[in-house]
């Protein structure tokens, strides 16, 4: 019979390597273009929560791509280190300013300078929020509702002004940054789990109201992502613990630059057939990882000393 030879081992088949990343919030020290460097050329991003973790290196690579950027979130110190490093690594510019996702005015203000330096905005990334382990049962009704009023009600608020400001009458994308927390109920995420599947199913309506406009609306959960705050205070030590890595179909956590690859993708031409999805990037966790509460609730108690 006509059977293929194996493919040689050493070499990992091109579509299985794993771009390089940095566990911190510095800028990769090698990257290798994948995608034409001027794809998003002559482009403005506007990503909140960018000074950190997911964001960050998702203005990096767009930065990378030809884009100019805005990265916005409360502690300015924080989004203006970040762009000094962003605009040393790359040689696109980045303006840092201060918003709280949470109050529609400093978003607006935030906006209305973007648009005075750069007169466009091009790509809008909801990417900030707040996340912890906690029981239900020991969840306090301010933390509930904070949580929503940063992700949920947060994303509204960015895609409002973004919308009245600029994309109503130009066009635009927007790539909102979900989890995939609800699919099976995750323990301990009753918060965020909500929170992020509201968002999902705000970017199907805003995907119908908005395509009129040429607004493409989508999301991208991650999964379980190295090198973030995130991962760090969720997931890490469950990790170490557990054969966790294992059960996952592609064997390992995801990385930063992964994600701001399929983030790319979404904001990009090459996906502008795209809108009202979910783009889920997770090495297949969801469908296998377990979801035992009382390990969980071990994890949740160590993390919290
Ligand atoms: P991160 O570094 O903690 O990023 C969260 C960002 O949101 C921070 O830059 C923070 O900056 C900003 N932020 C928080 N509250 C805000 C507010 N009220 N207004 C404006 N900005 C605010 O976490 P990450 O792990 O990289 O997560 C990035 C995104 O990916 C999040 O949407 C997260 O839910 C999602 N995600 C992450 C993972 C993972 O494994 N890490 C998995 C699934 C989904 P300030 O403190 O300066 O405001």
């Amino acid at each position: 019979s006509a059977r293929c030879p194996p493919p040689p081992m050493a070499e990992a088949a091109m579509a299985a390597r794993v771009p390089p990343d940095e566990d911190r919030d510095e800028c990769l020290t090698q990257y290798r273009h994948l995608l034409s460097p001027d794809l998003l050329a002559g482009q403005v991003a506007f990503i909140t929560g960018g000074g950190s973790g997911i964001g960050f290196r998702i203005a990096e690579i767009f930065m990378r791509h030809g884009c100019r950027t805005v990265i916005a979130s409360r502690n300015l110190q924080r989004v203006l280190e970040a762009s000094k490093k962003l605009v040393a690594a790359t040689g696109q510019q980045c303006l840092p300013l201060s918003i709280d996702v949470r109050q529609p005015q400093t978003i607006a203000a935030a906006v209305d300078e973007a648009l005075k330096e750069f007169q466009r905005i091009d790509i809008l990334i909801n990417g900030a929020a707040g996340n912890f382990l906690c029981p239900a049962s020991a969840l306090s009704f301010n933390a509930f509702k904070t949580v929503i009023d940063i992700d949920t009600v947060g994303t509204f608020n960015t895609s409002k002004v973004l919308f009245e400001k600029y994309f109503r009458d130009h066009g635009g994308v927007i790539v909102n940054i979900t989890a995939t927390l609800s699919y099976r109920g995750q323990a301990l995420q009753v918060h965020a789990g909500a929170a992020k599947a509201a968002i999902d199913a705000m970017t199907r309506h805003l995907a119908v109201e908005w395509g009129p406009n040429n607004i493409r609306v989508n999301s991208l959960a991650p999964g379980p992502i190295m090198g973030t705050e995130g991962f760090r205070r969720l997931g890490g030590k469950f990790a170490e613990k557990s054969d966790l890595f294992s059960v996952i179909p592609l064997q390992r956590a995801g990385n930063k630059t992964e994600i701001a690859h399929s983030t790319l993708y979404l904001a990009s031409p090459l996906s502008s057939y795209v809108t009202g999805t979910t783009l889920i990037v997770d090495g297949g966790s969801w469908l296998t990882s377990p979801n035992s509460f009382s390990a969980l609730l071990g994890i949740a108690s160590s993390s919290a000393k």
